[in-house]
């Protein structure tokens, strides 16, 4: 089958590989019909993952079709359309059972490996996302293999189009999860969201389904502003405002109630702080770009959340905890525990609150895969989303 595959920092490339094989009895083989590149995908491109290898098939927003089930595998059929959360998770285990999904303790036999490289993981397994998440296979391919797939399956029955149920893989229950963790009160609070990317834009939305009074998106790219201005949103572009100041403004001086970093640890600029890290920087992984998430504490209202669905690894210097501590922030962040979320969010777009299909600006095959992932990396061409057909 064709897939896309890690080939070093900063190059991914299309090869030939052998197709999955079933190689436990709960186990399925999913046909894939769409798949889509994530921001996350480029924190493997730029090289900030430990523990990849050449060869590495990368990809976990994907759909498809069930087309092998193991022996043990009594839900799922063949011929079953499916989404697939990008946590593997057993759901059975004392964190799946308690919703804490991407903190499975059965997915990932890896997981002790990214306390040595990179400070742990959630502990459960990732598709595409290198040795230290479980060393699985992903899904920018034709096939894939899905584990414990009774538990990770999640079968759509209605005649939505791919295009509007496969962010429930990933980049929705994520921004979903980001603002769910604020406990909006339903027409008071106001909700900053850093990083008008795919997140940033299925934050912002969500913010406005838990009923936020109020949502405000900082980025740079006018493209990425005008998109959340369209679901609502205020816009501020950090390189043409003062940040900290707008957003006491538009708050009356007492700042945003919430703040949702969905930035991460590859943030642009040079916020509070940075001209001190770049003095300091000796380590690969103490990471100095952390420009949102100081601007996200330094903006919260007192008493105010600091959600973080952006990935931090490694270590991370200079973070302002005198401000976080005098206001008494709380923080939440963490991979997402997509799989409580899938039938609820898959309710909201039957009942027509959303169509998650509004953040594509990119369809594509296989072989346009590689120039895509820089053209999502380097924000040209008015991208925001791209989603592949790996049949195309
Ligand atoms: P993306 O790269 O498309 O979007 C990031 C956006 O942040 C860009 O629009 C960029 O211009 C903006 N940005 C950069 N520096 C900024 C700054 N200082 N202030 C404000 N905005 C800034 O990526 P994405 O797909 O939207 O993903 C965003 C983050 O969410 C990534 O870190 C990704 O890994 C993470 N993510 C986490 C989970 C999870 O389970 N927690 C799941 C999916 C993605
Ligand atoms: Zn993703």
């Amino acid at each position: 089958m064709k897939a896309i595959v890690w080939q070093g920092t900063n190059k991914v490339g299309v090869e030939t590989v052998p197709d999955p094989t079933l190689l436990l009895p709960t186990d399925a083989i999913v046909r894939i019909t769409s798949t889509a590149i994530c921001g996350s995908d480029l924190h493997l491109l730029d090289g900030f993952i430990p523990s990849m290898e050449k060869g590495d098939i990368l990809g976990h927003e994907f759909m498809g079709e069930v087309v092998e089930v193991g022996r043990e595998v009594t839900k799922l059929k063949v011929g079953d359309r499916v989404v697939v959360p990008f946590n593997i998770s057993c759901g059975v285990c004392d964190h799946c059972v308690r919703g804490h999904y991407s903190a499975c303790d059965n997915s990932n036999p890896n997981h002790r490996m990214a306390e040595a490289l990179y400070g742990g993981t959630s502990g459960g397994g990732i598709y595409g996302y290198s040795h230290m998440y479980g060393g699985y296979a992903g899904g920018q391919a034709q096939y894939v293999r899905v584990p414990f797939a009774d538990v990770s399956g999640f079968r759509i029955e209605s005649d939505l189009k791919d295009e509007q149920v496969l962010f429930l893989t990933d980049i929705f229950p994520t921004g979903y999860q980001a603002a769910l963790q604020c406990d909006i009160v339903p027409g008071r609070d106001v909700v900053a969201v850093f990083g008008a990317g795919p997140v940033g834009q299925f934050a912002i939305r969500s913010a406005y389904l838990l009923g936020a009074a109020h949502v405000i998106a900082i980025d740079r790219f006018p493209e990425r502003l005008a998109m959340a201005e369209a679901a609502g949103a205020q816009a501020i572009n950090y390189e043409q405002e003062d940040v900290l100041v707008a957003l006491r403004e538009a708050t009356g001086g007492r700042g945003p109630d919430h703040v949702i970093d969905a930035v991460g640890m590859e943030a642009h600029g040079h916020g509070p702080g940075a001209a001190m890290d770049r003095a300091q920087q000796k380590m690969r992984l103490t990471f100095d770009r952390i420009t949102a998430l100081r601007w996200a504490i330094l903006s919260c209202a007192k008493g105010g959340t600091v959600s973080l669905p952006g990935v931090y690894g490694g270590l991370v210097d200079k973070m302002p905890m005198g401000a976080a501590f005098a206001k008494g922030l709380t923080f939440r962040m963490g991979q997402t525990h997509t799989h409580k979320h899938v039938y609820p969010l898959l309710s909201r777009i039957e009942a027509g609150q959303i169509d998650p299909s509004f953040v594509i600006t990119h369809r594509a095959s296989l072989d346009q895969a590689p120039d895509l992932y820089k053209t999502f990396r380097d924000k040209h061409d008015g991208c925001i989303k791209v989603v592949l057909n790996p049949w195309a």
